[in-house]
């Protein structure tokens, strides 16, 4: 299905008839700019980078690119980490920035409409404007675009109370490969007519269609939040106490994991007083109406002194709260100035199964001589395992690789999953099909060739 035909000068010609001149790119700096995305040791040159400006252009593109069999490979900000806007086998790169307008924010039927190039910020800042919330908040909100949190289907800090990107999408329109405009959803609540298309393409991960226009649901905003830490000797305590608050009634807005590899880094980073000895620290946060917000965080701070935790904090004031939240925020630049090379990746296990999971991915690290740091979404049972070594060192390099080829399986093997929210691309798509299994992936394969018959939408990642 892999299309591999290089856009030739007659192609170029009316891209740009189509698109302006300008929005064209062929240079050197472009095309080293988009050969990359925020997934290290992944690379690939484009041929051309293309920068549309409304649905129109993208299906005059697609249709361009199709009749002459050259890949697209659609692409926001290019924040995501599994190499899903690498361009695997040349080809045009599809830029969305341009597409960057805030269509509407209705108070009256809580949605926003926008384009796909609006970055996650803008939305949630106008939201909160009108006392809207939208919840979907992952860590690279500044810069992340929605079209690429749909194309994601991105969680977040809040996911465990409000839920991921998907719960938001309310409809979608998108270009297919072919150049054909299709709407799926809008904002109605209830909507079954035929098969919800707007799901699927959410997590598609560009390999199906060019979303062009999103419309989100939002919600009122919370009156106000509150936030607390829990310090723990060794982890199982702190996996414990994540299960103990879950089955209190309470669903905490944030419940997050640090290991002992990550409160040294973000001690020795951030240096807020952080207890280094600690095994284990967990950031807990709620949000809603005072009282609600006084109760829950009460027996979220029982449960943890229940299982064990050596010391808890609760924040007083915004400030303090902002600080606690920052422990979290920090581990990744901490992590990464520690070594020249960081690998962050993402597998998610059953909640009852984080402590087992982290001890693998700890026991993993000593026998294979690497500095892996876990942090992640405890309430979810999401996990970040994070290796930082010295590319220059092949073998170490090999060693991890390798390192998260046994953590992937020990995920599979605890009921869990490759990605809870970093995607497929081109990193994960070994592993597959040992999740899904063979007849699994070959519906995908079918699935995929019924939107792209030609196989030019992002080849390589996703239903190749
Ligand atoms: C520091 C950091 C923190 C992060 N934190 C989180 C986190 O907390 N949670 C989380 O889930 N992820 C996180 N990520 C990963 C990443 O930011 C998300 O996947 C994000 O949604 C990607 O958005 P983007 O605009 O950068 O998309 P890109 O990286 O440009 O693209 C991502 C995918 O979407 C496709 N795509 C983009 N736009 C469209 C479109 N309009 N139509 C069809 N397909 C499209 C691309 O082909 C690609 O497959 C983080 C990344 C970094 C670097």
């Amino acid at each position: 299905m892999v299309t591999t035909a290089a856009p030739g000068e007659r192609l170029r010609d009316r891209l740009e008839q189509a698109v302006g001149a300008r929005n064209v790119r062929g240079d050197p700096g472009a095309l080293v700019t988009y050969a990359t995305d925020a997934t290290p040791l992944q690379r690939g040159e484009p041929d051309l980078v293309v920068f549309p400006a409304s649905t129109e252009e993208v299906a005059a593109v697609l249709r361009l690119a199709d009749e002459a069999r050259v890949p697209v490979i659609p692409r926001g900000s290019g924040t995501n980490l599994s190499a899903g806007t690498v361009p695997l086998s040349g080809g045009i790169v599809l830029v969305l920035t341009r597409m960057n307008r805030l269509l509407e924010i209705s108070d009256a039927d809580l949605v926003a409409v926008c384009e796909p190039g609006v970055r996650t910020i803008e939305l949630a800042e106008a939201a909160a404007a009108k006392g809207l919330l939208f919840p979907p908040d992952p860590g690279s909100h500044t810069t992340a675009t929605l079209g690429g949190n749909v194309a994601e289907c991105s969680g977040g800090l809040r996911a465990l109370k409000y839920g991921i990107t998907r719960d938001y999408v309310l409809g979608v329109q998108a270009v297919l490969p072919t150049g054909e405009v299709i709407r799926s959803g809008g904002r109605l609540v209830k909507d079954v007519a035929g098969y919800d298309l707007r799901r699927l393409l959410c997590g598609s991960e560009g390999t199906l269609a060019v979303m062009t226009e999103l419309t989100l649901r939002l919600v009122p905003a919370p009156e106000s939040s509150g936030t607390g830490m829990a310090y723990f000797t060794d982890l199982r305590e702190a996996a414990r106490a994540v299960s103990r608050v879950l089955a209190s009634g309470v669903l905490p807005v944030t419940l997050e994991f640090l290991d002992q590899v990550c409160i040294g880094a973000v001690e020795d980073y951030a240096c807020i007083g952080l207890d280094t000895d600690a095994g284990a620290l967990l950031i807990f946060g709620q949000d809603g109406d005072a009282h609600t917000i006084e109760r829950d965080m009460e027996r979220i701070a029982q449960a943890c002194e229940a299982e064990g935790a050596t010391e808890l904090r609760i924040a007083g004031s915004s400030a303090e709260a902002a600080e606690l939240l920052e422990a979290r925020r920090a581990v990744l630049p901490s992590l990464s100035r520690l070594e020249p090379l960081t690998i962050l990746e993402d597998a998610t296990v059953p909640r009852s199964r984080i402590a087992d999971m982290v001890e693998h991915i700890q026991a993993v690290a000593r026998r294979r001589g690497l500095r892996i740091g876990t942090f992640g979404h405890a309430g979810d049972g999401n996990l970040h395992p994070t290796v930082v070594l010295d590319p220059a060192d092949q073998e170490a390099v090999q060693g991890a690789l390798e390192a998260f080829d046994e953590i992937f399986a020990k995920a599979i093997e605890l009921d869990g999953s490759i990605t809870g929210e970093h995607g497929v691309g081109i990193v994960k798509l070994p592993q597959l099909e040992r999740q899904l299994g063979a007849d699994h992936v070959a519906l995908l394969r079918r699935i995929k060739a019924a939107f792209d018959p030609h196989g030019i939408l992002n080849p390589g990642k996703l239903g190749s």
